[in-house]
């Protein structure tokens, strides 16, 4: 059974979404279709670890996103 992975871009809020038979175990860049913003990702397990901008590293945004599979923009 194939399983999506659904990630909120945090630039845009735009789904994007991710094969988890590819993106399971992954740690890298994605780019964002909507917007092209990079986006810093860490998955284990088919869980979303950690999301950052794939351009700055350390913000907060990567701990309020560090829990579940799905993403959602701050005050959104
Ligand atoms: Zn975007």
């Amino acid at each position: 059974m194939l399983s999506i992975l659904r990630l909120n871009c945090i630039s845009c809020g735009h789904s994007v979404n991710l094969h988890e038979d590819v993106y399971a175990d992954y740690e890298g860049l994605i780019k964002c279709d909507a917007c092209g913003e990079l986006l810093n990702i860490k998955i284990q397990e088919g869980k979303l670890r950690s999301m950052a901008p794939g351009l700055v590293t350390g913000i907060s945004a990567a701990k309020a996103l560090s829990a579940g599979a799905t993403a959602h923009l701050p005050g959104n």
